[in-house]
């Protein structure tokens, strides 16, 4: 799928780097986890240990690779990244567990595409440093144990459910980031202005931060659509303001929620064929030529945090800002 705001990671996101935040100060919102992460990299430092392993669960874009690399800068250690469906053989996570340096960050992303067999690799390197090996095959295998500098494992994941129960429990910290506030957003628009060096006034920053469905990635990429949007127009003559901003969302058919073609469609689909729902997450996904994954992990978690969209046990049901916000009245209300 090819969406504007779609949160997933893209080729163009190069761009994306440069306006990462560097450290814990520079990062907006997710204060609880900035908090905590903050108290416990301050008493590794002191400590002069390895930090204990950190699993960041939320929703794509909303910072877990970038908190990843601030928690290794601000420990002053190194940072290898990788991610769980990169690992095919026991001996790639084994060459890169051996090559860390005491006290660096690993970072696996989607850790829970980690094939279950490299996970049993991971349990004794997380929990004792240690990684079993088995070398040769037949009657003259044998294992060899090495020792590994001590590390600590920052694993990032859309969905902790997927996880097996002995995986998330060598995680000594756990967070869990969630969708970002308008003002918080606004906050990251305007820095993220000020870096492309363009710009943007207050209500301008405003109306690209609503739109953005609670997450930095896709205030980013409208941010910089905006901004070729007002380049073609306006040829940088006039500072980009809210009507500008709006005329280029507009043209990007993200609505004023935020919402695009494929969330419309997605809500349409529950109101206009299963009249609300409830709806199977399967039968969704088939109509509309997604993955049960993307739906899941993509689509719903900002459909539902607004009310648009209840998960019940019985399937999808569209709430009642879902049918405000497609300007339809449910089934039962028709006659009223
Ligand atoms: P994830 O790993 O959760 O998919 P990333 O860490 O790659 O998300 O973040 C996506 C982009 O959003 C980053 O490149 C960064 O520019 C931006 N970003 C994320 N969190 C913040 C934040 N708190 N403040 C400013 N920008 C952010």
């Amino acid at each position: 799928i090819n969406r504007p705001i779609d949160a997933t990671k893209r080729q163009e996101d190069t761009v994306e780097v440069a306006l990462r935040p560097q450290s814990l100060a520079e990062f907006i919102g997710q204060k609880s986890s900035r908090e905590n992460l903050s108290i416990f990299i301050e008493a590794a430092r002191q400590r002069d240990e390895a930090l204990d392993h950190v699993l960041l669960h939320g929703p794509p874009g909303l910072g877990k690779t970038t908190l990843a690399q601030i928690v290794s800068r601000e420990l002053g250690v190194g940072f290898r990244a990788t991610s769980g469906p990169v690992i095919q053989r026991a001996g790639d996570l084994a060459a890169i567990l051996t090559n860390l340096q005491p006290r660096d960050v690993l970072f696996i992303d989607e850790i829970h595409r980690l094939h279950p067999s490299i996970e049993e690799i991971l349990y004794p390197a997380m929990e004792d440093f240690q990684l079993d090996l088995i070398i040769g095959e037949g009657p003259a295998a044998r294992s060899v144990r090495i020792d590994l500098p001590p590390f600590t494992l920052v694993a990032a994941t859309t969905r902790s459910g997927l996880l097996a129960t002995p995986l998330r429990d060598r995680f000594g910290i756990p967070l869990r980031l969630i969708f970002y506030t308008t003002d918080e957003l606004k906050l990251i628009v305007e820095r993220g202005a000020c870096k492309l060096g363009f710009e943007l006034t207050e209500d301008g920053a405003a109306e690209i931060a609503r739109r953005s469905r609670g997450t930095p990635r896709i205030a980013g990429r409208l941010l910089r659509r905006v901004r070729d949007f007002a380049f073609v127009k306006h040829k940088s003559e006039k500072a980009v303001d809210r009507e500008i901003a709006d005329a280029a969302l507009s043209r990007l058919e993200v609505d004023q929620l935020g919402l695009d073609a494929m969330d419309r469609r997605y809500l349409l689909r529950i109101a206009e064929f299963h009249q609300g729902g409830p709806v199977g997450v399967e039968t969704l996904a088939a109509a509309l030529a997604e993955s049960r994954d993307t739906l899941e992990d993509v689509i719903e978690p900002f459909l539902i945090q607004e009310g648009l969209v209840l998960r019940t046990s019985r399937g999808r049901v569209l709430g009642e800002r879902g049918w405000q916000h497609l300007h339809l009245k449910p089934p039962a209300l028709l006659n009223t």
